[in-house]
């Protein structure tokens, strides 16, 4: 059997008026998507389980067929796990932001969108003098970047993502929980070391805002997953532009293929990762294509390119693949979204998704496009989500 899963980040929505009442997939033109809805099943999962904040990581280790209650500890051993880095028993991994807080308020959870050689100048200061700490930084793609923490392997923590807390006062938003102590003064000396560095004279020198502060958050332990082979039997490989799932499949002990032009972004290289995922259908029995076009448009609150994206993933990747499966004895294929992002909020929802999987030992039940509306109107639930992985294969 050969397995396609093919997962738009982000792709449903709510009815939107600048797209006349309706949402980005009920307007765009995704013939190949449909045609899985319409040959196969189609259907809704809760990918975010009440509790958990809706993102990427919680909702696509669901939709792999992980329990994240189980599953999941944080964001930011997921994204150690993608860059590779060994975290020692003793150390607890944190998402490192530069970010810039004015005026006590969270101005900008990217400090500007800092430029790549003045975050790696400031990692460096950074853990050359905070090295008594315990501390351990390691330098990511501009404001993202990780500490690994000595003697806090234990510590239970509450800290906000920066990128919630935007225009509000930090102190409302103040660590809680074992260990504060510890980061208020890793905090306050990172602060006097990026305070003094010659990467912030020449910001002002150029008219830019500061950079103030690193903001700690998505901390946990390594998580241990079972291998996605031994779980569900197929071997898979995933193809992404982003840490996250990067790490993820890492952790399942997916092969990561990087396509060049593969950018997380709008400007993705579809094509490519559409010609890629079919080829490694000749070798290996699963391909995952996750691409972030859809989501990222959501969350610039444009309908239209969120339109354009869903059209580019169906006729550069679906398509290709489903032309790919065909000529296969016995395959299936599964199109499903992590969660809603919402262009009217462009934030994350909840509310969840659909799913649509086709193939071969599959009846066709609702006949009808990938749309939200009708998943809801043909009321087939998974429940739990992870749940969904193993009907897809017939494990
Ligand atoms: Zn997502």
């Amino acid at each position: 059997m050969k397995y396609a899963i093919v997962l738009p980040d982000g792709a449903a929505d709510v009815p939107l008026p600048q797209l006349g009442g309706k949402t980005p997939l009920e307007v765009a033109r995704i013939p190949n998507m449909d045609w899985v809805a319409g040959n196969g099943r189609l259907g809704r999962f809760v990918t975010v389980p009440a509790g958990f904040t809706p993102a990427t990581d919680v909702g696509t280790l669901s939709v792999l067929g992980y329990d994240p209650h189980v599953c999941y500890s944080g964001r930011a051993p997921i994204e150690a796990a993608a860059r590779g880095l060994a975290v020692r028993p003793d150390q607890m991994v944190f998402r490192c932001n530069f970010v810039t807080i004015r005026g006590g308020l969270m101005q900008d959870n990217t400090a500007g969108h800092i430029r790549q050689d003045e975050a790696d100048a400031l990692i460096a200061a950074l853990a050359a003098e905070l090295a008594d700490e315990g501390c351990e930084f390691h330098a990511g793609v501009t404001y993202r970047n990780l500490l690994l923490l000595s003697d806090a392997a234990g510590w239970t923590l509450r800290l906000a993502p920066p990128h919630d807390i935007i225009g509000q006062p930090v102190a409302a938003h103040a660590p809680r929980g074992t260990g504060v102590e510890r980061i208020a003064r890793i905090l306050e000396r990172a602060r006097a070391v990026i305070a003094g560095h010659d990467v912030n004279r020449r910001r002002l020198e150029q008219g830019r805002d500061p950079v103030t502060d690193i903001w700690l958050w998505g901390q946990g332990r390594p998580a241990v997953l079972e291998p996605f082979a031994a779980r569900f039997g197929p071997r898979a490989a995933v193809i992404t532009g982003v840490d996250i799932l990067r790490g993820m499949a890492r952790l399942m002990g997916m092969e990561v293929i990087e396509v060049p032009g593969a950018t997380g972004y709008i400007d993705t290289n579809y094509a490519g990762k559409g010609e890629a995922a079919v080829r490694a259908l000749d070798r290996l029995d699963m391909i995952v294509a996750h691409v972030e076009a859809a989501d990222e448009s959501a969350h610039m609150g444009n309908a239209e390119e969120k339109v354009r994206a869903l059209e580019r993933i169906d006729a550069a990747i679906v398509g290709p693949l489903l032309e790919r499966l065909a000529a296969s004895p016995e395959w299936r294929i599964l199109v499903a979204a992590d969660h809603p992002t919402l262009t009217t909020t462009r934030g994350h929802s909840d509310i969840p998704p659909p799913f649509a999987f086709a193939g071969t030992g599959i009846a066709a039940v609702e006949r009808a496009p990938f749309t939200e509306a009708a998943a809801e109107r043909g009321g087939y639930w998974v429940t739990p989500a992870h749940d969904l992985m193993r009907i897809f294969v017939g494990a």
